[in-house]
């Protein structure tokens, strides 16, 4: 089976080069080719001789995902639906923001974890996603991107499925995208989030990068997690906390908790000063999530009011937090909710 292009950095392809036998300077023309211009086919790398186009066309594939949809917001979220060659299909979402543009990208085919929020995780898990389907996605949103002259600014790995249940893929991802070959994205603008796989916490801690990492935490006690969130089981709240406070004195850098609110399950004033409690003290940032609607799970939303009031408890608590804003409110912006649509996992 071919490779795909976007699965090599410039040392993979270095190495591919080298055993070809063409002199290595190749490797950064290739690079050049497929993250500063962009081509889609190996006839536009004009610079390369043809044997060796040949020759690349013979060992990778190019087209790794097929744009099925594109659904674009009012406020300019875009959302595609990505079809792999196996005929899944996955989601990439494109957002705005005042600092700039960022991309969310996919790491699985579904997803296995379970939390009771998430459409995402309604098939379970069908795939890990290759390094190059992930790279892919960035890239076709940049492509998309180009149209309008604008750039991807930051990556948030927080799609479908548990990066740290794919970690090696995530972390050959954020190299590729990383190096000044490839596109280019500041480490300070990757954030991997995690559903709380504690040894890869561990193993992310002692990576040497800037990257950022995000745990969704989503509960202040073991018991409403490990009902809201099935991995709490394996991974208790006390050893998740461990490894975050491991994280936070080996790196030096601010973590940040996802907290999906969540109608009268999660979003009280006691459970925002549990919350407040155990995380005093911590350098972190609470981002707090009015949750999507999921139509089979039949979540209410957190009045705007009651959201007010559990930001201003963990503020008494010293917890930094921000109330995301809900984008693409106008697509089928809730992660997973596209792709489940059209594999028929949900209802219309
Ligand atoms: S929230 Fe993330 S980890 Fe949880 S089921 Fe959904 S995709 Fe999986």
């Amino acid at each position: 089976m071919k490779s795909f292009v976007y699965d090599y950095g410039t040392e993979d392809w270095t190495k591919w080069i080298k055993s070809q036998g063409h002199p290595t300077f190749r490797s950064k023309q290739i690079m050049e080719w497929l993250y500063s211009k962009r081509v889609t086919s190996f006839d536009e790398m004009t610079n390369l001789p043809k044997t060796l186009r040949e020759e690349l066309a013979r060992y990778f594939e190019f087209e790794t995902l097929e744009t099925i949809t594109t659904q674009t917001s009012q406020d300019g979220t875009v959302k595609f639906l990505f079809g792999l060659h196996d005929k899944n299909a996955i989601e990439t979402v494109i957002m705005r923001h005042q600092y700039g543009i960022s991309v969310c990208v996919t790491t699985q085919v579904g997803c296995r974890i379970g939390c009771t929020f998430c459409a995402s995780t309604l098939g379970g898990l069908k795939r890990n996603l290759t390094t190059g389907e992930i790279v892919a996605q960035v890239v076709k949103a940049q492509q998309h991107l180009d149209q309008t002259g604008e750039r991807v600014k930051s990556v948030v790995i927080m799609g479908s499925g548990e990066p740290f249940e794919n970690y090696d893929a995530t972390i050959q991802f954020v190299r590729i995208i990383n190096e000044e070959n490839g596109l280019n994205i500041g480490q300070r603008h990757i954030t991997v989030s995690t559903s709380g796989v504690v040894p890869n916490i561990y193993r992310f801690a002692d990576e040497d990068w800037q990257v950022r990492l995000a745990i969704s935490l989503h509960a202040p006690n073991q018991d409403l997690r490990s009902r809201l969130m099935p991995i709490n089981r394996r991974f208790p709240l006390k050893d998740l906390l461990t490894a975050c406070w491991y994280y936070l004195q080996k790196t030096g850098r601010r973590l940040t908790f996802e907290y999906a609110l969540i109608g009268e399950k999660n979003d009280q004033d006691e459970q925002a000063h549990e919350l407040g409690k155990l995380l005093s003290g911590m350098n972190c940032l609470v981002n707090l999530i009015p949750v999507n609607f999921v139509p089979e799970r039949n979540f209410v939303r957190t009045p705007k009011k009651q959201i007010f009031a559990f930001q201003r408890i963990l503020e008494s608590y010293h917890v930094s937090t921000t109330i995301r804003r809900e984008q693409g409110h106008d697509i089928d912006a809730a992660c997973g909710q596209l792709r489940a649509k059209q594999q028929g996992l949900l209802e219309k």
